[in-house]
């Protein structure tokens, strides 16, 4: 007998059809004596719509507000799967965030969690009932709702691993496992068997939405395993875990495409100390991640500076840079929200080289252009445009060999 934490996302939770369908296997994994711990997210595309629907009422929404009613979306979930489970004859109670004392801090729409009390949900453990607890949630110091960012919930369900002190944590989705692209972009994509924390890390920020990177960064410094597999057969799937248990040595494990990010290029200002310092200090200060940078001097010692941000931070941006040419009273910006980045990944990139050549010919022989590079010990990133980025990813993930075929 176990304590099993399981999380079940949107992709698995359709409709009331799919709600029962999960219930019966909740069922069997009760019978079998294991305690159950079952993080839910909002059903299907709730979220979606009612980001929509905040879009509908206002032009910039509250983060306060969105937190408020994003939340409402896992708390459907939550009520109808006791309430199914129940039915079963199982017992079942739903808890939200707040109520499991996931305690984060007050960035509203990207809190990250600073604690979790689990005394509220042990006691029901050991009376052998089903804990039923709502992603992707919590609550801040002045009990205010917040949310973890897009895909929080399996943030949600790793903490509550670690807390509770689980052997595994198990992300049921509508794949069967972590692929070496996204299955539903690239038909020739492969299933991974076992995949190390940093590699998923990398995919994970760098576009393979399968897992949110902040609950595989919590898995790696709690050295928890997560297995990621399909809630629609018993098939096994991928285990994240320590570099060391990673058996199979490739050079790149995976390919990642992320589309949500747009370009920002400030152009002719002055070729002077300071002021990259100044600008990236002022967008470090709103909270602003940059992901890429790349500057060039031109003819009159005037410099460009481009950087890529997600669309999400995209209006908090231009604030800054508008604010900052004002203070400098030189040079201009221009936005480019039609890129996408292809990025390469894998440890064993740490000791091969010629990766980056054999990834640019390979982009050069479909005729994509590369706009910016980016490179770490264990990642390629380029930018292509939008309309470039599936032929882009398609072509990289040929030129490693990653498909069935080979
Ligand atoms: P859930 O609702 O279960 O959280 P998500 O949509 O967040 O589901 O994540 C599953 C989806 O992630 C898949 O349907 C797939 O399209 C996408 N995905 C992106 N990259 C990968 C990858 N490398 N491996 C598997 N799935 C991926
Ligand atoms: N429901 C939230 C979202 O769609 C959280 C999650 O699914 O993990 O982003
Ligand atoms: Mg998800």
């Amino acid at each position: 007998m176990a304590l099993i934490v399981q999380k079940y996302g949107g992709t698995s939770l359709m409709d009331t059809a799919r709600i029962k369908n999960v219930a019966n296997r909740i069922k069997l994994y009760h019978e079998q004596g294991h305690q159950l711990v079952v993080v839910l997210s909002a059903m299907g595309h709730t979220t979606d719509y009612l980001v929509e629907m905040a879009s509908e009422v206002s032009s910039e929404p509250g983060k306060r507000e969105m937190d408020m009613l994003l939340s409402t979306g896992e708390q459907v979930s939550i009520a109808l799967m006791a309430m199914a489970l129940d039915e079963l004859g199982v017992p079942a109670l739903s808890f939200t965030g707040g109520q499991v004392g996931i305690l984060t801090d007050d960035r509203h729409t990207e809190a990250r969690i600073h604690s979790i009390s689990v005394e509220r949900v042990r006691p029901h453990l050991d009376e052998h009932k089903v804990c039923i607890v709502a992603g992707f949630q919590g609550v801040d110091q002045h009990s205010n709702i917040t949310t973890l960012g897009r895909g929080g919930s399996d943030t949600s369900a790793v903490a509550l691993a670690v807390a509770l002190g689980a052997r595994e944590c198990e992300i049921y989705t509508d794949v069967d496992g972590v692929y070496t692209t996204d299955p539903n972009k690239v038909a020739d994509a492969r299933k991974i068997d076992r995949l190390s924390y940093e590699e998923m890390l990398e995919m994970a920020r760098l576009g393979a939405g399968v897992l949110h990177s902040r609950s595989v960064e919590m898995a790696s410094k709690n050295n928890m395993v997560i297995h990621v597999r399909s809630s629609f057969n018993n098939a096994q799937g991928t285990l994240v875990v320590p570099e060391d248990e990673v058996m199979e040595q490739v050079v790149v494990r995976g390919v990642s495409l992320k589309t949500d990010e747009a370009r920002i290029a400030v152009v002719d200002i002055p070729d002077r100390p300071g002021l990259a310092a100044d600008l990236f200090s002022r967008l470090a200060e709103a909270q602003v991640n940059v992901d890429m940078i790349v500057q060039s001097t031109g003819k009159d010692q005037k410099n460009t500076i481009s950087f890529t941000v997600t669309e999400k931070t995209l209006n908090d941006s231009r604030r800054i840079v508008e604010a900052w040419l004002r203070d400098l009273e030189s040079g201009s910006y221009e936005v480019d929200e039609e890129i996408a980045i292809v990025s390469a990944v894998g440890i064993g990139m740490k000791s091969h080289s010629g990766i980056a050549a054999r990834m640019f010919q390979a982009l050069a022989n479909v005729g994509i252009n590369i706009e910016m590079i980016s490179t770490s010990e264990i990642k390629i990133s380029v930018v292509v445009s939008m309309d470039d980025g599936r032929g882009a990813l398609q072509a990289v993930h040929e030129a490693f060999e990653l498909g069935k075929a080979s």
